[in-house]
């Protein structure tokens, strides 16, 4: 590899990425794989390169050498040396000669393997049972599993078979295990709290990957959540996810970066009150929090004491205009483009919305913000696992 390669090669991350829509240089692991990486700057060109290598194929699927080295700007021998490695570990394959369409010879198609390796993604934000799944690395679900959730003494030991299960359904080299767990995560996998599973302080990323042996990455569900949105559901660089379930979270990203925040509890906004005018006690002890409003436990209460369907509507737009009233501010201070809801459809797609939407707009500035989408995601349940998979992705391959 040459000086100019690596030149190109970070020069070209833009091109690609306005090609493909989502292929980005950057990933929510990516500064961990750096922090365990040498100083070597070589290393870590070829690293990049490597990366850059496979977000193309992720993104764009088969295609010959000579078409990666215009997508990636990377030489064609750097090239020819990236992918034998990449064949050698399993990663890429040779998947037969493009019939010619013109002159010249036919041209080998190279492609990830998509079928070469397999992803354990966990959920463990359920009111009743933690979820898991192998996944193909595009995102597939093959396998899934669940478990009550267990006493409190008993969560790890649930969580690591769980893990373990799948990892024996996978019959293929394991990637590595993503989680998404309630509570506020740091960079390094620890909860730092999570009161729904009494967890305070607890290094989970490290005790998952003793007792498994394999790389483990944990993250916030909601933080989780938007990755699959941007990996799978065609988000754009600036989006929210608000993920409504026994709590109200949301994740962040900001010109195609995840947001963390000071103390790794960005997009927390449960416990934003919203009005002026009281309104229900929360859990944490302040009146009118969002969640108080529109937490499923709290609203589905209310629905079920409304006498009718004017009532049931009206409280659902109140629970909406909340939720816009909430994010209004994060609207004007970051300029998203777009607003995902997760969380039971019955509840959230209709007029809360809608709601939502009309609130978002006489709270924002009309000439930018009168465009922000308020939409459900279409990844239903299985978010935080599809999320847990990026994690994984982005970790141990620099794709997402
Ligand atoms: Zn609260």
């Amino acid at each position: 590899m040459t000086a100019s390669d690596v030149q190109r090669g970070s020069s070209t991350l833009e091109p690609a990425h306005a090609t493909t829509g989502t292929a980005h240089g950057r990933s929510f692991g990516s500064g961990r794989a750096l922090r365990q990486g040498g100083k070597v700057l070589p290393e870590h060109a070829r690293g990049h390169n490597r990366a850059l290598l496979l977000q193309t194929l992720f993104h764009q699927g088969a295609m010959s050498r000579a078409d990666l080295s215009r997508e990636t700007g990377l030489t064609r021998v750097t090239i020819s040396d990236l992918v034998a490695d990449l064949i050698a570990d399993g990663f890429i394959a040779e998947m037969g000669m493009r019939e010619a369409s013109g002159p010249g010879k036919p041209a080998m198609l190279i492609d990830l393997d998509r079928d070469g390796h397999r992803i354990v993604g966990l959920d463990l934000s359920g009111s009743d049972a933690f979820r898991g799944a192998v996944l193909t690395l595009d995102g597939d679900i093959v396998v899934r599993r669940e478990v009550p959730v267990p006493d409190a003494d008993t969560l790890l030991d649930a969580v690591v078979e769980l893990a373990r299960a799948l990892v024996a359904d996978s019959h293929a080299p394991v990637l590595g295990i993503g989680v998404g767990t309630p509570g506020v995560v740091d960079d390094r996998g620890v909860i730092l709290t999570a009161p729904n599973l009494r967890w305070a302080g607890f290094d989970l990323e490290s005790a998952l990957e003793t007792a498994l042996g394999l790389p483990v990455l944990v993250a916030n569900d909601a933080n989780a959540a938007v990755l699959a949105e941007y990996t799978f559901g065609g988000a754009g660089d600036d989006v929210l996810l608000v993920k409504v379930g026994r709590g109200v979270g949301s994740g962040l990203l900001s010109a195609g970066q995840p947001m963390r925040g000071a103390h790794f509890a960005a997009g927390e906004i449960g416990h934003v009150t919203v009005g002026t005018d009281g309104g229900p006690l929360c859990v944490c002890g302040k009146v009118g929090c969002l969640e108080a409003w529109l937490a499923v436990p709290a609203l589905s209460a209310r629905l079920a004491a409304a006498t009718d369907d004017a009532a049931r509507e009206s409280i659902l737009r109140d629970a909406g205009e909340r939720l816009g009233i909430a994010l209004a501010p994060i609207v004007g201070a970051l300029d998203v483009s777009e607003i995902v809801l997760s969380g039971p459809q019955e509840l959230l797609d209709g007029p809360l919305a809608q709601a939502t939407v009309e609130t978002l707009r006489a709270r924002t500035l009309a000439e930018f913000h009168d465009g922000v989408r308020v939409r459900m995601t279409e990844q239903g349940q299985d978010i935080v696992l599809r999320g847990a998979a990026v994690m994984v992705l982005s970790g141990q391959l620099g794709v997402s």
